[in-house]
């Protein structure tokens, strides 16, 4: 059975990981980074629009501050977000020293890349620099468990869903830089491997986890008949007309105001959609009436032409939109190192809870993965130099491939595992998305009790493959607990979190976040309410 032997491994290969990794190279640390596909590569990283929010070109670092805290309906944890808007300038510029391109504007760094997966060129770069600067990589492998022992971490298990075989790492600190969970929702714009294992791999590790009821949607997702699923470049909404089936203004009738509709009304704007559709009536966006200026106006709106109005006919009809699962605000809570309070373990990236609140601004996401990769990289390399190898690690970790072994037998049961997850996404999609209430976040819970108990069993794990998949669909049951049990404790409407039954936000009582992590075999949940200022 193979150990591999690393000073950091770090798990994840998208913004956070790769600037994780490189950060813990400087402080001359031996880094190893693992991740599900090639570093870099279909991450949300990768997929992303490449625009990041940062304080230049006359936007302000107090406006960047304010924004930010306005977005998260004032939940944010402010020192995150102070760290956040000081530090983003710096390390953007860095990333142009590695040699990324793109342009600068008011507030914005925007990445010159596909239209699509504008972000191809920041992950291309980190991936580069990575792999220069001296770390190793090893893709295919999904981590399946932490491996602590006195509450201080020695490693790591995983599995080579390529090969077939278990590996073990052995380490003296772990970076979870995993993401986030979009692509558990039925609808999604995520890449199909970010399940939110982070989440789960931090909670079985003991780590407390935060804000998980708190999961963004973005409005303008393409929902063609038989075309995939992709994001519409947000700024076409405030130009294009939304209409519904009965062709009302969709804006007016909802009074979303707050331009650009699509990032700054993200979700008042998907809500309204996700109501008219309940409500039986498709909604669309049409662009007909763009002029040939409209269309030059912006880089990402200009490279997405061809592709809506020839290949989509957005020429002669208009186009049905739906929302998609985007990103998680919630996950792993840690200090403003990356630290997770299991000694050894850092975290950054979207896999860490806290910064956003109740809502993410957009431009936000990018510009944390290398903030707070950057200091939980640093932070785990200078902390590694002075540390010795935990005697009896190797027996320990031994032990786990054993066990790890005995549980993942190959095994020929009757239902393949993707449609186990299937369902699991249709039951977040209805019941723990954009509209939420008791009676449905009660009886999803109930489901997932039974899929528990009926269906993973007979998950089928002939191959490799089929064994990746179940790994994930266990992750997928407990990360998709975490979001409905917190979306049932918030009994107010904040932020992402909209509450059927209770339709506003209730300072008095809710002004704080929920905490949850793990007791025996379950999960236990605690409201922390904010301070009260008093002036
Ligand atoms: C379509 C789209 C557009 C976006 N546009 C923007 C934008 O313009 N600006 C902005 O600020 N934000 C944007 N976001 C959000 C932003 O891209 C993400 O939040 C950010 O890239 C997350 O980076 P990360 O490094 O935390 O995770 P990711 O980039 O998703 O990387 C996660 C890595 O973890 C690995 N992994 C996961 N689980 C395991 C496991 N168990 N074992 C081993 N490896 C594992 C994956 O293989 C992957 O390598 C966008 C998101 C999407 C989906």
């Amino acid at each position: 059975m193979e150990i591999i032997k690393t000073d950091i491994l770090v798990i994840g290969g998208g913004g956070a990981g790769m600037r994780a990794a490189l950060a813990a190279r400087e402080k001359g640390a031996e880094v190893l980074l693992v991740s599900k596909t090639p570093m870099g590569k279909s991450t949300c990283t990768y997929l992303s629009a490449g625009a990041f929010t940062l304080a230049v070109g006359g936007l302000s670092t107090e406006a960047h501050l304010a924004l930010t805290l306005q977005t998260g309906k004032g939940v944010n944890v402010n020192e995150l977000v102070e760290i956040l808007v000081n530090e983003t300038p710096e390390r953007v510029r860095e990333l142009e020293q590695f040699g990324l391109v793109g342009e600068w504007q008011k507030g914005r760094y925007r990445c010159l890349g596909r239209p699509t997966a504008a972000g191809a060129p920041l992950a291309n770069i980190l991936a580069e620099t990575a792999m220069k600067q001296g770390v190793s990589s090893l893709p295919w492998v999904i981590v399946t468990e932490l491996v602590t022992e006195s509450g201080k971490i020695v490693g790591a298990v995983g599995f080579d869903f390529r090969k077939g075989k278990a590996i073990a790492f052995l380490s003296k600190a772990v970076i979870l830089a995993s993401g986030g969970g979009g692509a558990l929702y039925l609808r999604h714009d995520n890449p199909v491997r970010a399940t939110g294992d982070g989440y789960a791999l931090a909670f079985h590790a003991g780590c407390p986890l935060r804000d998980m009821e708190f999961v963004q949607f973005i409005p303008v997702g393409l929902a063609e008949p038989g075309k995939p699923a992709l994001l519409i470049a947000p700024p076409l909404a405030d130009m294009g007309r939304i209409t519904n089936s009965l062709g009302e203004d969709i804006l007016k009738k909802y009074q979303i105001t707050e331009k650009p509709v699509a990032v700054r009304s993200r979700d008042s704007f998907s809500l309204a959609i996700f109501k008219e559709e309940m409500e039986g009536r498709e909604v669309f966006i049409d662009l007909r009436s763009l002029s040939e200026k409209d269309w030059l106006q912006n880089s990402l709106v200009r490279a997405q032409r061809d592709m809506l109005m020839k290949y989509l006919a957005g020429s002669v009809k208009p186009l049905r939109i739906y929302p998609m699962c985007h990103f998680f605000m919630g996950g792993v809570s840690t200090d403003q190192d990356g630290r997770t309070g299991v000694v050894g373990l850092y975290a950054a990236g979207e896999t860490v809870g806290g910064l956003h609140g109740a809502n993410r601004m957009g431009g936000n996401a990018l510009s944390e993965t290398q903030v707070f990769g950057y200091r939980a990289g640093k932070t785990a390399g200078a902390w590694v130099i002075e540390q010795d190898w935990a005697k009896g690690a190797h027996d320990l970790l031994n032990g786990r491939l054993n066990s790890f072994q005995k549980k993942w037998v190959p095994s020929a049961a009757d239902l393949p595992p993707r449609l186990i997850r299937k369902k699991i996404g249709e039951i977040l999609w209805r019941e723990g998305g954009i509209l939420r209430e008791e009676s449905g976040l009660s009886s999803a819970l109930g489901a997932l009790k039974r899929m528990k108990q009926e269906d993973l069993p007979r998950a089928k794990t002939e191959s490799p493959k089929e064994i990746l998949e179940k790994m994930e669909v266990e992750n997928a049951l407990l990360v998709a607990e975490m979001v409905l049990q917190s979306a049932l404790m918030r009994e107010e409407s904040r932020g992402v979190h909209f509450r059927k039954d209770f339709p506003h936000p209730d300072d008095q009582k809710w002004k704080g976040n929920i905490f949850l992590r793990k007791r025996g075999e379950g999960m236990k949940l605690e409201f922390r309410p904010l301070p009260k200022i008093i002036s």
